[in-house]
C-alpha cells in the first residue's frame, strides 16, 4: 500500500431504495386516499411504511403539518386509531410551494428549479435518514406533469423504477386516461403495482339517463381484460367515492386495498432478506453459463458477470438493487445516457409506424433524413451513405467498396490495405485482417486472414509538437507497395480498443498528402471517434481532412440499437458505379427503420451543441480527477483526450478483481490489458466523474491490479 493519502471514495450505500410509488391518471382522482389507506392498512400490520410528498404545492412551507390543504393531513387523519411507530413519523413532505400549481410553476414562483436527479438524490437521503421499511411516494398530478421544462414526473419515477399503484378516476372518459398512464408505466419498463378506480363526485355529469353504475363497472371489466392481454396481473380495485372520510371510511378503504398492500409487503420482505433476488440473480448467471457465450470469453471457464436490472441517465441498476455510475457508456455507445427520452420516443413512434423493410427497392424517411444529417456532420467531400448493421460491417462495406473502386478503374493489383500498428477495427474477417497484427490475434487465423500490411503506430502525442520523423515509416511503406494498395485505413486521432492512443493531428494531414501521390484512397474508421467523443463532432477534424470513405457506428444511436454507416465520396461513388457497375453488399437488416430514427433522433439532440460542453466538462473532470494516479507504481501513463480518459500501466492488469473492487465502489469500469480507461455518457455529472476516477486511484493505490 503506498503511503499517499487514500482518495475519498466510499462503497455505495448497500440498502436499496423499496416502496411503492402512487401515481394519478389525472388529479381529483384518489390518489391521496389511496396513499393513505395503504399507510393505514401497512401500519395496522406493524410494517414500518412512511407516505412521502417529494413534491407539494399549494401550501406554505410552514402550514405543511396543518393546512387542510396538505397531503400529510390527509396522512394524519388516515392514520386515526393507529398506534404511532417511534422514530417513524407517518408521513413526510420534502419541498413545499405555496402556488396551488404544477411543480415547475410553483417552484418557479420561489424562483427555485426542480430536477429529476436532486429529487431523487432527496429521496434517497430521506430513506437513509429514516427507519422506514418501505416508503409510500406520492406523486403530484398524473404522469406527466412537469417537474421543469424538460423532465416529468414520470421521468423521476422511471429513475427511482419502484412498482407504481395507478389511482383513476372512474367516469366517462376515465377508462382512456388510465388506459393511456398505463401504456406509459410500461413503456417505461415500469412494474404495475395496482390500478385503485375512484368515482368523480358526479360521475354523470352530462349524461342523463345513463346507467352510470353500470358504465363503471364495465370500466373496471375493461380494465382487467386489458391488463390480462398485456400478460399483467396487476389487481383493479374499485373504491367507493365517500363524502365524509371517517374511522370507518378510512376502514372501509383500507380493506379494499389490502390485497395491493399485501402484495406489496410480501415484495418487500424479499427483497429485505435478499434471499430471493440474490438467488434470482444467481439462478439467471447459471443460466447464462450453460447457454451464452459472452465477448472475448470462454465458454468453459465462465468470465464472472453482474446482471443489470435497469438503466438510467448514468446510472446501471444490478439485479441486486446496487447501483453503479457507468464509466464506459457501454463500449463508446450511449453517448446521451441511457433511456433518454427523446430516444425512447423516437423508438416508440417508429415502431408503432414501422419497425423494418427491406431496403431493396424500397426506401424511408428515417433512413433519407439520416444520411442527409450525416453527410452534414461530416467532413467535406463525403456524398454517399451505405447504412450497416454494425461496426465491423461498416467497416468490411469500407474494404470492399475501396477494392470495387479500384477494379472498376482497372486497378486490379490493388487488393491490399496498409494500416498502422496498434490499430482495432472489428470482429470480422476483413476487419481483423487490417487490426493489430498481435494484439489483433492474427497467429489464431493465419491462412486465412488476407495478408495486409502495417506501419509503425504514430508515434508523435497528441499533447507535444508535432515531430515529423513520426511518418518516415508511413513514407516507406507508401513507397514501396503504393501499387498494391487499395486504400490505407486507421483511426483519426485515438487508436480505441488497441491501445488507447491518442496522437498528433497533423499526422493525418501528411498521410493524407502521402496517399494522394501513391494514388490510393484514405478511411478514416470513427466508429469508437465519431459523434464528439474526442471534443470534436468527428476526430478528423482535429486534422482537417476529409477521407475518401469514413465509417461510424456506435454513438450513431445514442447507443440504443445496432447501426453503423460507411460513406464515400462523389469519387468513389462514380468510380464504383462506372459502366453500369453496382456495390455488391446488402445486409437484411440494412437502414433497420427502428434503428434510423434513433439516430436521427440522437443527432438532433447533438446538433443542439450541448455535447461540446459536456465533453468539456467531462475532460476537465477527468484530468483533475486523474492527477493522482501519475506517478504511482505501474503507472507508464496518464492521458486524456476529450471525454476519454486512459490509465496506462505497464503490465496486463487483473480486470476479474479490478471489475468486483469497482462494482463495489458503485462504478462501472472494465479495463483490458494493460489500460484502465474512461469514457462515460457524455450527460455524467462531474461529481460522477470524480467517482469514477476516485475509484481508479484507490484500486491503485490498494493494489487491486496486481495479478
Ligand atoms: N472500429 C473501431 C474503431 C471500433 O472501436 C470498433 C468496436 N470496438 C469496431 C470498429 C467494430 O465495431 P462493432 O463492435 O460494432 O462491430
Amino acid at each position: 500500500m503506498s503511503p499517499i493519502a487514500e482518495p475519498h471514495v466510499s462503497a455505495q450505500e448497500a440498502r436499496p431504495l423499496r416502496g411503492l410509488f402512487v401515481a394519478g391518471s389525472g388529479t381529483d382522482v384518489g390518489k391521496t386516499v389511496c396513499t393513505g389507506a395503504l399507510l393505514r392498512c401497512l401500519r395496522q400490520k406493524n410494517v414500518a411504511a412512511q407516505a412521502v410528498k417529494p413534491v407539494q404545492t399549494g401550501v406554505r412551507a410552514d402550514d405543511v403539518a396543518t393546512s387542510p390543504l396538505s397531503d400529510a393531513c390527509v396522512y394524519a387523519k388516515a392514520m386515526q386509531g393507529i398506534k404511532s411507530m417511534q422514530g417513524l413519523q407517518p408521513s413526510a413532505v420534502l419541498h413545499c410551494f405555496e402556488l396551488p400549481a404544477s411543480p415547475h410553476l410553483a417552484a418557479a414562483k420561489e424562483n427555485k428549479r426542480l430536477s429529476c436527479r436532486s429529487l431523487r438524490e432527496d429521496i434517497l437521503a430521506h430513506w437513509r435518514a429514516v427507519p422506514a421499511r418501505a416508503l409510500l411516494l406520492e406523486g403530484a398530478g398524473g404522469l406527466r406533469v412537469p417537474l421543469n421544462d424538460d423532465e416529468d414526473m414520470l421521468d423521476l419515477m422511471s429513475m427511482l423504477g419502484l412498482p407504481v399503484l395507478l389511482a383513476g378516476g372512474n367516469y366517462l372518459g376515465g377508462l382512456n386516461h388510465i388506459l393511456l398512464s398505463v401504456e406509459a408505466l410500461r413503456h417505461h419498463g415500469l412494474v404495475l403495482a395496482g390500478v385503485a378506480l375512484t368515482p368523480a363526485a358526479d360521475p354523470a355529469m352530462n349524461c342523463p339517463g345513463v346507467d352510470v353504475a353500470g358504465l363503471l363497472t364495465d370500466n373496471a371489466r375493461i380494465l382487467r381484460k386489458k391488463l390480462e392481454g398485456m400478460d399483467c396481473d396487476a389487481p383493479v380495485v374499485e373504491l367507493p367515492r365517500l363524502e365524509k372520510l371517517d374511522w370507518s371510511g378510512w376502514e372501509r378503504l383500507t380493506d379494499l386495498l389490502r390485497p395491493i398492500a399485501l402484495q406489496m409487503d410480501l415484495r418487500w420482505s424479499e427483497q429485505g432478506q435478499g434471499s430471493p433476488e440474490l438467488l434470482e440473480e444467481e439462478r439467471l448467471i447459471q443460466r447464462d453459463g450453460k447457454t451464452v457465450w459472452h465477448p472475448y470469453a470462454s465458454a468453459t471457464d465462465v468470465p464472472s458477470l453482474n446482471a443489470v436490472s435497469r438503466t438510467f441517465a448514468n446510472r446501471m441498476v444490478l439485479a441486486d438493487g446496487k447501483e453503479l455510475v457507468d464509466g464506459m457508456s457501454s463500449w463508446w455507445a450511449a453517448i446521451h445516457g441511457y433511456n433518454h427520452p427523446r430516444l425512447l420516443d423516437a423508438l416508440h413512434s417508429q415502431a408503432g409506424r414501422m419497425p423494418h423493410v427491406m431496403f431493396g427497392g424500397l426506401t424511408h424517411e428515417p433512413a433519407v433524413a439520416l444520411a442527409e444529417h450525416l453527410l452534414d456532420l461530416m467532413p467535406d467531400g463525403l456524398e454517399r451513405v451505405f447504412f450497416a448493421d454494425s461496426g465491423s460491417v461498416a467497416v468490411e462495406v469500407a474494404l470492399k467498396m475501396a477494392l470495387q473502386y479500384q477494379q472498376s478503374r482497372g486497378e486490379r493489383q490493388r487488393t491490399r490495405f496498409l494500416a498502422p500498428r496498434g490499430g482495432y477495427h472489428g470482429d470480422t474477417i476483413g476487419a481483423m485482417s487490417v487490426c493489430d497484427p498481435v494484439t489483433g490475434m492474427h497467429s489464431l487465423f493465419s491462412g486465412v486472414l488476407p495478408q495486409q500490411l502495417f506501419m509503425e503506430r504514430p508515434s508523435c502525442r497528441f499533447d507535444q509538437p508535432f515531430d515529423p520523423t513520426c511518418l518516415d515509416d508511413a513514407r516507406r511503406m507508401l513507397t514501396e507497395h503504393g501499387k498494391e494498395l487499395a486504400a490505407v485505413i486507421l483511426e483519426p486521432v485515438v487508436q480505441g480498443a488497441g491501445g488507447m492512443w491518442f496522437y498528433h493531428p497533423e499526422y493525418l494531414r501528411e498521410l493524407a498528402l502521402l496517399c494522394r501521390q501513391a494514388d490510393t484512397l484514405l478511411i478514416f474508421d470513427e466508429i469508437a471517434t465519431g459523434f464528439g467523443r474526442t471534443g470534436k463532432m468527428f476526430a478528423a477534424e482535429w486534422a482537417e481532412v476529409s477521407p475518401d470513405i469514413l465509417c461510424c457506428g456506435k454513438g450513431l444511436t445514442g447507443g440504443m440499437l445496432t447501426l453503423a454507416a460507411t460513406a464515400c465520396s462523389r469519387q468513389v461513388a462514380e468510380g464504383i458505379c462506372r459502366d453500369g457497375g453496382v456495390f455488391m453488399h446488402g445486409p437484411t437488416f440494412m437502414a433497420n427503420a427502428l434503428a434510423c430514427a434513433v439516430a436521427g433522433a440522437s443527432l438532433d439532440m447533438l446538433a443542439s451543441g450541448n455535447w461540446r460542453k459536456q465533453v468539456d466538462d467531462i475532460e476537465l473532470a477527468l484530468r483533475e480527477g486523474l492527477a493522482g494516479c501519475q506517478g504511482l507504481p505501474d503507472v507508464v501513463d496518464v492521458r486524456v483526450l476529450g471525454a476519454i480518459g486512459v490509465v496506462e500501466m505497464r503490465d496486463p492488469v487483473n480486470t476479474r478483481a479490478l471489475q468486483q473492487f469497482f462494482v463495489e465502489h458503485g462504478v462501472w469500469l472494465r479495463p483490458f490489458n494493460h489500460l484502465i480507461y474512461l469514457m462515460p455518457p457524455y450527460v455524467t455529472p462531474v461529481e460522477d466523474v470524480a467517482q469514477l476516477c476516485a475509484a481508479v486511484e484507490k484500486a491503485l493505490h490498494m493494489g487491486v491490479y496486481l495479478p
